[in-house]
């Protein structure tokens, strides 16, 4: 901070976007602080899969900036911060029925059209990937996409040491007057010339206005005894769907089965519209698992170790929210990436941190980005008024 006590930015929130904002700050010679409610990756960042996927991505700005992502994170995987948290691996989807199969030629549609960090390199039947459900109809397999734990992703953007930290330390009140920006947090307060907000279901009681809603999901992990098996993360098509569909009219339970550097298996997960961190059912845990083992039944014969839930920031339309934040000049507001933010994070901080330093994105992302302001809730309440 200057001699003033000033920072050049604070950022609010140290999940892996506010990380990945920071670590981008500090590496543009900005001063920053990072201010967490509770400590890092507390929230969505420490209770999630870490899936780094386009193929997951609804077709647009989404996709497109999970591919910009997918490819930074490759290059911070070289050496910077993400070395050693990401984990390239092969992908495969799956899927029976006729939905499934739809939406299996809808994902290499989308993929034609994203150039080729990530290529299809099959598509066939259950005998592509030997060890898959015989039940299975189809099954594409994917190069290209790769994993990140989250907290993995936070713990290495903060080994950056010109990042001043505070938690746990909620932050109450964000006053702007002039040339700066007071950060309340309960007795002490900051002080910084621009601020970035990335709170994620938090969100809104610092900004009441923005429509993000808590969205559950539910995981679980098994014991080490099936390494090295299954090459790459299995995703049913359903999952695809769910992205873009309400889980009352899915075909199938969506599932996502993720082989973790440890030699476990991270299954998930679940998308459930309240806000409870703690609800871990059996009947849920049931469908989910019924699921994974119809597609890899070599499951059947592992234990379930651990089972837990974590909650995505989801907002209204769909889409994150990342630019000025409402009523605000000098605070930037990067918050609303459900089940993408890890995927995300990479170039989000980095554009983040752009235009904090008074820069505009990358004019390759402008456009994308445009369609993620905050502004579109003004125009949509303006409309209704
Ligand atoms: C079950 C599940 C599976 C998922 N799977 C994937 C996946 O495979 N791939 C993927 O890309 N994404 C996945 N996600 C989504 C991903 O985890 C989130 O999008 C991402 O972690 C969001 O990061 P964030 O930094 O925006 O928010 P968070 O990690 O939620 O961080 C917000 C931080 O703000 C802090 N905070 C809140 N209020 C205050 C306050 N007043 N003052 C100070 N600090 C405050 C919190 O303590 C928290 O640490 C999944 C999520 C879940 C729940």
């Amino acid at each position: 901070m200057n001699a003033e006590g000033i920072y050049d930015a604070v950022v609010i929130g140290a999940g892996v976007v506010g990380a990945s904002s920071a670590w981008h700050l500090a590496q543009a010679g900005l001063s920053v602080a990072l201010v967490d409610a509770e400590g890092p990756a507390a929230a969505a960042s420490g209770a999630s899969d870490g899936a780094v996927s386009v193929a997951s991505k609804k077709p647009g700005p989404l996709a497109r900036l999970a591919t910009a992502s997918l490819l930074y994170t490759r290059d911070l995987a070289q050496g910077g911060p993400l070395s050693s948290a990401y984990h390239p691996r092969p992908s495969y989807i799956f899927g029976t029925g006729s939905a499934e199969s739809a939406a299996i030629d809808a994902l290499i549609a989308k993929l034609a059209q994203l150039g080729t960090a990530v290529r299809l390199r099959a598509d066939g039947d259950a005998t592509l990937l030997p060890g898959v459900g015989t039940g299975i109809d189809r099954v594409v397999a994917l190069e290209g996409e790769g994993h990140m734990p989250g907290y993995a992703a936070v713990q290495g953007y903060l080994r950056e040491p010109r990042i001043d930290r505070f938690w746990p330390a909620p932050v109450t009140a964000l006053e702007e007057s002039g040339s700066e920006v007071r950060i309340v947090l309960g007795t002490q307060t900051l002080r910084a010339k621009r601020v970035i907000a990335a709170l994620g279901t938090a969100t809104p009681r610092l900004f009441p206005t923005l429509p993000v809603l808590p969205r559950a999901g539910q995981l679980f992990v098994t014991d080490r005894g099936l390494a090295g098996q299954l090459p790459g993360a299995l995703t049913s098509a359903a999952y695809l769907l769910a992205k873009t569909t309400a889980p009352s009219v899915l075909p199938k339970p969506p599932v996502v089965i993720d082989p973790l550097a440890t030699g476990q298996y991270l299954i998930g997960s679940t998308r459930e519209d309240h806000g409870d961190p703690t609800r871990v059912d059996f009947e849920t845990l049931r469908e989910l698992m019924l699921r994974a083992v119809e597609a890899w039944p070599a499951l059947r014969a592992r234990r379930v170790i651990r089972a837990f839930a974590g909650v995505r920031a989801a907002v209204s339309d769909g889409l994150p929210i990342v630019g000025s934040a409402p009523g605000y000049e000098r605070v930037l507001l990067a918050t609303g990436f459900e089940g993408d933010g890890i995927c995300l994070s990479a170039v989000i901080g980095r554009e983040a941190a752009r235009m904090t330093a008074g820069l505009s994105p990358d004019a390759a992302l402008a456009a994308d980005f445009a369609a993620l302001s905050p502004a579109r809730f003004a125009q949509v309440q303006e409309g209704a008024a």
